[in-house]
């Protein structure tokens, strides 16, 4: 079984930069790199070499830091072939079903349109590990910048038709927001409001919430649940289309 080592590094305000390590051969990602000081930093700590940028779509607080961390390590820059023009220092570009190897770990790519038009997720099958970037997040999903809601309906339904034991690592810390509007559409899940609880405890005591897991969202994040009668009910849109439930919620969030 391929193992992955994921390491979290806070940067900027509230974004993650990743480093996945390959345990069997000490290959080592950085994933979106905001900054490349506290990535080269986390894996100097570690006496990790990154030997490979991936990205997952191509805004600055995912990519800032590419262009340095290649400079001081001479890794490859991996990223989605949609929006190579757009993407620092891209070398290797990836679109929907291509695979990518970091040591003996691979991971399958989805196109998850959206947010950006190009956005992609890399998911470690073998190690149950999902890089989410902006597209789903913990109990929420990523602003629709480029996209439509139709869009990010259908790259949320590809990410939720994974295991339910993988590992989401998103792009950023907004569990805590993403929890209060979430219980605002859906009240009496008692799931989701125990969730909410653990989250704000991990944050009071300055912890991370993140990875999420696959199956504790399916029945929290009400992104995921757009189809589910009960949150069309609950948002009052009771046998409307779950891409139009889908962008009601969505359009809720951003008033948080
Ligand atoms: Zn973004
Ligand atoms: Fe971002």
């Amino acid at each position: 079984m391929a193992q992955l080592e994921v390491i979290l590094v806070p940067a900027l305000s509230d974004n993650y930069i990743y480093l996945a390590h390959d345990l069997d051969t000490g290959d080592t990602a950085v994933v979106d790199p905001a900054e490349a000081a506290p990535a080269l930093e986390a894996a100097r700590q570690r006496g990790w070499t990154i030997n490979h940028i991936l990205n997952t779509h191509h805004h600055g607080d995912h990519t800032a830091g590419n262009l340095e961390v290649q400079r001081a390590t001479g890794a490859p820059i991996v990223g989605p072939k949609y929006d190579e023009d757009r993407i620092p220092g891209i070398q290797i570009a990836l679109s929907e079903g291509d695979t990518y190897k970091v040591g003996n770990c691979e991971a399958e790519v989805f196109f998850t349109p959206g947010h950006t038009r190009g956005h992609i997720a890399y998911w470690f099958k073998d190690a149950d590990v999902l890089f989410a970037g902006d597209t789903l997040f913990s109990l929420g999903c990523g602003r629709l910048f480029e996209g439509d809601a139709e869009q990010m309906w259908t790259s949320l339904q590809k990410l939720r038709a994974l295991p339910s034991d993988t590992r989401i690592y998103c792009g950023h810390e907004y569990t805590q927001t993403n929890a209060k509007c979430a219980l605002s559409v859906d009240p009496h899940n008692a799931k989701l409001q125990t969730r909410a609880k653990r989250v704000a405890e991990l944050r009071a005591a300055g912890k991370p919430t993140l990875p999420a897991i696959l199956g504790e969202e399916l029945l929290t994040n009400p992104f995921l649940r757009a189809d589910d009668p009960a949150i069309a009910e609950a948002m009052g849109m009771a046998g409307a289309s779950p891409v139009d439930v889908f962008a009601a919620i969505r359009e809720r969030r951003n008033q948080y």
